[in-house]
């Protein structure tokens, strides 16, 4: 069969159309998610990386006094809302920042506590802890998708690390839950799922956002950053956040109980640890939390207290003895009371101060070491 060379051509050109429009629109969509990607998220920001940014488009400093107010003070999100702020810098704050926000997903209540579970943009869950204490109110905030350090005993580090939080995303646990309860945090404890030193900057970018006083105005003493013994985050948090508190997870006397429920102390064996916690206490002139989970048969004996009261003597520190939480995935078994009672005893008597922790949420599994139990 004979085709006109004329209809063959403009056969040719409608398919090659076809296919070029086809890679134009993938290539359209990919440009747009990335830049998406590339556009950073308004409350990673730090005041002063703010400045940096407004003086950058060749606006004034000030303009970040103006922003922090309405994000953090008024807690409006609109940028249309903003109405002292010029609309040209408001184009350009569109072009270069994303607004959204983490959501809630599911919020577990008990009286004294309060557990949400939230998913990130890129369909990650993580949790967050609320508390009422005597004292305030206090928020256990995550600072990563999983965690690698492998915790024998821990629920929350079953899931390996996903990935970091980023910045906007610990910020805004805070911010939604608020909103959430109308109420005001005044307490932070990074001690959810992750490693707050194996996130080091993205946590430290949310202390200073939530204490900057252009904004949240918490104070540095109201916070307490909990790590499990990296120690080279600890050397670089004394130069950091001098008046932050620190927790160690120490949870056992000796290096040789350590390995075995600890991996990390594989890598920082306890006497650095305690080097680089004395050296801490010497910089700072703070007094260090450590955080003692009581598992039956494994690290709750009397010479185990004993041996604890040897290790911490002469350091400027409390010891917070934690009753295990029990969860079914995990075979450890919580001390009985009598054993944590003699446990707490010898520490008194040795002198070293020493608390039993008010159990919270058990009920809800958010208990220590329980964030993420039953919420996959
Ligand atoms: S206790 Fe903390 S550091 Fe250890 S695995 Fe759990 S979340 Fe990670």
């Amino acid at each position: 069969m004979y085709h006109h060379p004329l209809l063959i051509l403009t056969i040719n050109c409608y398919f090659v159309n076809i296919i070029y429009f086809k890679i134009l629109s993938i290539s359209v969509i990919i440009i747009y998610r990335n830049y998406g990607d590339f556009m950073k998220n308004i409350f990673s920001e730090t005041y002063e990386s703010l400045e940096n940014y407004f003086l950058s488009i060749g606006d004034k400093k000030f303009r970040a006094t103006q922003l922090y107010d309405f994000l953090y003070k008024k807690r409006i999100y609109n940028l249309n809302v903003m109405n002292n702020i010029p609309n040209t810098v408001k184009d350009k704050i569109h072009e270069d920042y994303d607004f959204s926000f983490i959501k809630i997903l599911k919020k577990q209540e008990d009286i004294d506590v309060k557990k949400y579970l939230f998913e990130l943009n890129d369909g990650n869950r993580i949790e967050s802890v609320l508390m009422y204490h005597n004292y305030g109110i206090s928020l256990c905030v995550s600072s990563q998708v999983g965690c690698n350090m492998g915790c024998k005993f821990c629920e929350s580090g079953r899931l390996k690390k996903v990935r970091n939080l980023e910045t906007y995303e610990i910020v805004e646990q805070l911010l939604l839950i608020e909103k959430d309860l109308g109420i005001h945090i005044t307490h932070i404890v990074v001690m959810g799922i992750g490693e707050p030193f194996d996130n080091y900057d993205n946590v430290m970018n949310f202390i200073r956002i939530v204490t900057s006083n252009k904004g949240i105005d918490l104070g540095s003493r109201h916070i307490t950053v909990s790590t499990c013994g990296i120690v080279p985050g600890i050397e670089k948090f004394m130069n950091d956040f001098n008046q932050v508190n620190l927790a160690i997870s120490l949870h056992a006397p000796n290096d040789e109980i350590r390995n075995k429920i600890m991996p990390i102390s594989k890598a920082y064996k306890l006497d650095e640890l305690i080097n680089v916690i004395k050296k801490y206490i010497k910089k700072t002139n703070r007094r260090v939390t450590f955080e003692y989970i009581m598992l039956d048969g494994v690290n709750d004996s009397l010479e185990c207290a004993k041996e604890l009261s040897s290790l911490l003597k002469g350091i400027n520190c409390y010891v917070n003895l934690i009753p295990y939480n029990e969860t079914e995935n995990i075979q450890f078994k919580r001390s009985n009371k009598v054993q944590i009672l003699a446990f707490y005893d010898i520490l008194k008597k040795n002198g070293i101060a020493v608390t039993i922790r008010k159990e919270f949420g058990g009920k809800v599994d958010a208990a220590c070491g329980q964030l993420r139990a039953k919420s996959y």
